[in-house]
């Protein structure tokens, strides 16, 4: 039997995850090792039970209690605390699913690969703070990376075994989010829960706004070049509201081979879990003639500067992937409690790189995670300071 860890088991891509698990035989096919979750306490201790984990681990010490209550009699360990989730990812598994939300995903995903441990990478925070020190992490210690964000996992697949030098350009699509149509005048006013819908994808909360305000796919372009190797330049994004195409990788040659599929990420999850194999999976088949039309168009760069940022951050190398996602990630506290609108966060993301590119080491990518999680605590800093010099407006 395969051993299985999941950290995140209780988000989006957790339950889509556990989902598959559940379908391919549960408990009786997979030896599920740990799980990982954060608040919601009872769905952890459910699937722990469920799926006979070894431990569960929540990311909150305080929750400690509930979690042991709700385990107890199950002869399932119940810990808490982020030093407790990287101790889990320790833990001998077959196959590690990286699926927190946010930088707190990197370090326990980065004890996957120190231990040569196969890890399916939804958390793409773990590329874009440090792509260097992940891939190298890796590389010494024969750990296989899996791309499960679903454009990554369509390079992937698209790619094959070909030889990325005959790779002329790789696009990722968009879908556009929730504004894709909206006039631009009516950005700044847009609220959290007009942010927080999306035209294709059930995704968390966070990822959803990232969709909007198109910091997504800025991740997303730092991500695929961390993870494949290839210049900023060759790396497009296109926006395509139907999100049946993922991405498509076009040859030296002016082939293009795209990867479509609906928009259900069990797909890419399972497409990990699998490989190098691949099993049926619960996703709907393409109807393309009852879709009729794919359509595209450019993205524009005043509607979503993030896209912008992403390239300036490719540029700078170093640190800057690091600050773009912690002041990123403070912005996006900002802007759901209210603290400022929408179109500040790539304002205060902007901030952030314009006040730390001019500190001393800014250049030089971070050889461990220590250092990486520095730049995200001062990125952090310096985006709550701006949303306290401008916000509130
Ligand atoms: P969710 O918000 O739905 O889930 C996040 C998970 O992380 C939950 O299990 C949550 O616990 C847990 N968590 C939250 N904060 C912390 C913390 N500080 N420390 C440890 N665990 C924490 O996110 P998604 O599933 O949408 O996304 C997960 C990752 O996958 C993100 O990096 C996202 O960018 C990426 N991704 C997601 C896609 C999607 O379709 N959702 C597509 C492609 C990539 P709890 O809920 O119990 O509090
Ligand atoms: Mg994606």
């Amino acid at each position: 039997m395969r051993s299985i860890s999941i950290f995140g088991a209780t988000g989006s891509i957790g339950e889509s995850a556990y989902d598959l698990l559940i379908r391919s035989g549960g408990a009786e096919a997979w030896n599920v090792v740990a799980l990982s979750g954060g608040r919601n306490i009872s769905r952890l201790a459910e699937m722990a039970r469920e799926l006979r984990a070894e431990v569960a681990v929540t990311a909150y010490p305080e929750l400690v209690d509930d979690l042991t209550d709700a385990l107890a009699g199950s002869g399932i360990a119940a810990e808490a605390g982020a030093d407790a989730i990287a101790r889990a990812a320790d833990r001998p598994a077959d196959w590690t699913l990286s699926a927190i939300v946010g930088a707190a995903g990197l370090p326990p995903g980065l004890r996957v690969l120190e231990r040569g441990g196969a890890l399916a990478l939804a958390n793409k925070e773990t590329l874009v703070t440090a792509g260097r020190l992940v891939m190298g992490v890796a590389a010494r210690n024969g750990a296989q990376i899996l791309p499960v964000d679903s454009e990554h996992s369509a390079i992937f697949q698209a790619l094959g075994a070909e030889n990325i030098d005959n790779v002329a350009e790789v696009t990722i699509t968009a879908s556009g989010g929730a504004f894709r149509d909206w006039p631009l005048d009516r950005l700044e006013a847009a609220t959290v829960a007009q942010a927080s819908t999306h035209p294709n994808w059930a995704m968390g909360q966070r990822i959803t706004i990232d969709s909007a305000s198109m910091f997504n796919k800025a991740l997303e372009l730092i991500e695929t070049r961390e993870f494949f190797g290839i210049e900023p330049e060759k790396i497009k994004v296109l926006v395509h509201p139907e999100s049946i195409i993922h991405a498509m990788v076009t040859h030296r040659d002016g082939g293009s081979i795209a990867h479509l599929g609906a928009p259900d990420m069990r797909h890419a999850i399972g497409y990990a879990l699998h490989w190098p194999d691949r099993a049926d999976l619960p996703v709907a088949r393409l109807d393309l003639a009852a879709l009729g039309a794919l359509t595209f168009r450019a993205p524009d760069e005043t509607r979503w500067p993030a896209l912008r940022l992403a390239r300036e951050v490719m540029a700078a190398g170093g640190a800057a992937g690091a600050v773009l996602n912690g002041a990123k990630e403070q912005a996006l506290d900002d802007f759901l409690a209210g603290r400022i609108r929408f179109t500040d966060m790539a304002r205060a993301v902007e901030a952030a790189l314009d006040d730390l590119t001019r500190q001393p080491g800014f250049t030089t990518s971070p050889e461990d995670l220590a250092t990486v999680l520095d730049w995200d605590q001062r990125a952090r800093q310096s985006a709550a300071g701006w949303t306290a010099r401008h916000g509130g407006r």
